[in-house]
């Protein structure tokens, strides 16, 4: 089954608007020389503030919006009313979003996002005809106690429940062992690709096989040039959610580079 690989670039709280603009504009000019089929999806999330400033510069790129998607690193699942620094779905899609990225292990961690909060967005996302990024991952108490399996289906059927298979078949999620994030400590790509084909089979367990086939599922965890040649090889890795190196076009052009060179 092949599956179009995405590459995302996690911007988390960094970055001002001129800042992010350049940024932006240097992965532009690095995606420019190709054709969107030639490339992997590429996923950009910016914070809040910059969503105009990377929208202006993706709209006059001359790619029709096809080679660089946007999105959004939180949403709340309520279309409107009194939820003081929430933003809803629609707003987001106003905004240009066309990607969320929910249940980011810093959200679970520093602002007590539940699996169910988690399950509720993604069913406002997916009805406001957007894309869920669905983060899940171990800490690494859970990973030496012998849990990870364990933990990780449990966030996985918590996220999608009463989904149906169409809205799951277009779903990512990413695989961000905690213990990989911002560490340089990457998960070995074969026990990462290991974890991945476990989660698709939760998946297709929740849901039908087909979808388990379908849904995209990335590896996050210190993500960088050197290292996404031997994770994209793998056969249940579909891409990558980059935080750090994301952070300038030279390493994450790279790692773009590099995908093309295994897999698209
Ligand atoms: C992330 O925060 O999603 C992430 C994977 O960060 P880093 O690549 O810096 O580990």
């Amino acid at each position: 089954m092949s599956r179009k690989p995405i590459i995302a670039g996690n911007w988390k709280m960094n970055l001002l608007q001129d800042e992010a603009k350049a940024l932006f504009e240097g992965i532009k000019n690095f995606t420019k020389d190709f054709t969107a089929p030639q490339l992997p999806e590429i996923v950009i999330a910016p914070v809040f503030t910059s969503l105009h400033v990377v929208n202006e510069v993706k709209c006059d790129c001359g790619c029709g919006g096809t080679k660089i998607a946007v999105a959004a690193q939180n949403c709340h699942w309520e279309t409107s009313g009194a939820y003081t620094g929430e933003v809803s779905v629609e707003m987001l899609k106003d905004a240009g979003c066309s990607h969320v990225i929910i249940g980011h292990s810093e959200r679970r961690q520093y602002f007590s996002e539940t699996d169910e909060m988690i399950n509720k967005k993604a069913k406002a996302i997916l009805a406001g005809g957007l894309t869920p990024i669905i983060c899940c991952g171990e800490t690494l108490e859970q990973r030496e106690a012998g849990v990870t399996d364990q933990h990780i289906a449990t966030q996985i059927r918590a996220a999608l429940k009463d989904l149906t298979e169409e809205q799951i078949s277009k779903s990512v999620i990413a695989y961000e062992p905690i213990w990989a994030i911002g560490t340089g400590k990457t998960c070995d790509s074969v026990e990462a690709n290991r974890v991945i084909a476990m989660i698709r089979n939760v998946v297709k367990e929740v849901s039908t096989t087909a979808a388990g086939d379908a849904i995209r599922i990335l590896y996050g965890g210190s993500v960088k040039p050197s290292t996404i040649e031997e994770q994209m090889s793998q056969s249940d890795i579909d891409g990558a959610l980059v935080g750090g190196a994301s952070l300038k076009a030279e390493s994450f052009n790279e790692i773009i580079a590099n995908t093309m060179k295994v897999s698209v």
